[in-house]
């Protein structure tokens, strides 16, 4: 009686491999069938000026091209109307989403919750005041048709700016491409990621991140794409002076531990500076002329203060970024969805 139940179970195993192949088969062709969809992540603070027409200009092109796509709106807690264009636009074009923070958060926080809402087989990220020209972003597709796994927008040229900006931003991205050892002086936040790059970065724990440099780390077969930075037709920019040398610092003490590195640099030149003028005042003092007055000392105690005070600093804030990071606290909070 054992030998036909054995045949049995054989011929029910045969069977359920059988379907399963059938099976896998047809999700290949399914997936194989199926058009891909780009998502485009769109950060917005105050931008109820450009809102619609950036959404409009967008579903013009993307539809000419015949690219199936979905726009991923960030409200990164506007304090203008900028939600409600935002609820506009999505009851126009079911392509459409939206989410809000239940504060300011920043780019870069809005950036990340715009790839953790995409949906899409690549993800582009572009400015909401359309200063990332959409024809570059049609081109970006094409590249990532062709195979290219992480597309980067560089800019030819920055656009109107001021010359101080200009000097700075410069001074910025040397000392940036130092500490990544990416060449970041043309970076921008424009660019295309395949799905896996996308879900390679949103794995990344780190609270203080920053997507310019982080897509590029993350290596993948990658290409560029060059494009002019358009001006600004409404609205303003949201940078201050004040908030770009924040982000300036948050970002290079982020990527790089060079800071800390220039305390011991300046510890070992006031160490070496200490042995020649020690050399000095011994031999001054055994040919019978020693260093008078207080000048001397006090010039030693200010330079030795404010060296001190100085590296104190620098490592302090080193310590309260670990800080931050130890806290775990979420990178935005999403209170609205649409
Ligand atoms: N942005 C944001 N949160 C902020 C500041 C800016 O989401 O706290 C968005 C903004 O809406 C825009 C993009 O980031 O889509 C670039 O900002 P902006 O145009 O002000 O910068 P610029 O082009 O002057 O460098
Ligand atoms: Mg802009």
């Amino acid at each position: 009686m054992a030998v036909p139940a054995a045949n049995f179970r054989m011929q029910v195993i045969a069977i359920n491999e059988g379907l399963k192949k059938i099976e896998r088969k047809d999700t290949i062709l399914l997936q194989d069938n199926r058009n891909k969809i780009m998502s485009v992540v769109l950060p917005a603070y105050n931008e109820e000026a450009m809102l619609l027409k950036t959404a409009e200009t967008l579903k013009k092109i993307l539809q000419k091209e015949k690219i199936e796509y979905e726009l991923v709106f960030v409200d990164d807690g506007s304090k203008d109307s900028t939600w409600k264009r935002i609820e506009e636009a999505a009851g126009a074009d079911c392509q459409v989403r939206g989410v809000h923070f239940s504060r300011n958060f920043g780019k870069e926080a809005a950036i990340f919750a715009g790839l953790a809402s995409a949906s899409g087989d690549c993800v582009a990220v572009m400015d909401c005041d359309l200063q990332h020209p959409p024809a570059a972003l049609v081109e970006m597709y094409r590249l990532w048709e062709e195979g290219y796994e992480v597309v980067e927008g560089v800019k030819k040229s920055r656009g109107k700016e001021s010359a101080l900006h200009r000097a700075s931003a410069g001074m910025f991205y040397k000392l940036m491409s130092k500490a990544t050892s990416i060449d970041m002086s043309r970076a921008s936040d424009f660019k295309l990621l395949d799905r896996r790059a996308v879900e390679v970065l949103l794995e990344m724990p780190e609270r203080n991140a920053f997507f310019r440099a982080m897509s590029s780390w993350i290596g993948f077969q990658s290409t560029t794409v060059e494009f002019d930075v358009q001006e600004r037709e409404a609205g303003e920019s949201k940078w201050s002076t004040k908030s770009l040398i924040q982000y300036a610092i948050t970002n290079i003490v982020g990527y790089s531990a060079a800071p800390m590195q220039v305390v011991t640099g300046a510890g070992v030149v006031v160490f070496l500076l200490g042995i020649v003028l020690g050399i000095q005042t011994l031999i001054r003092y055994f040919s019978g002329h020693a260093v008078e007055g207080f000048t001397t000392v006090i010039l030693l105690l200010l330079l030795l203060g404010s060296i001190i005070m100085i590296s104190l600093g620098i490592i302090g804030y080193y310590i309260s970024r670990i800080y931050e990071e130890v806290k775990g606290r979420p990178r935005y909070i999403i209170s609205k969805r649409i």
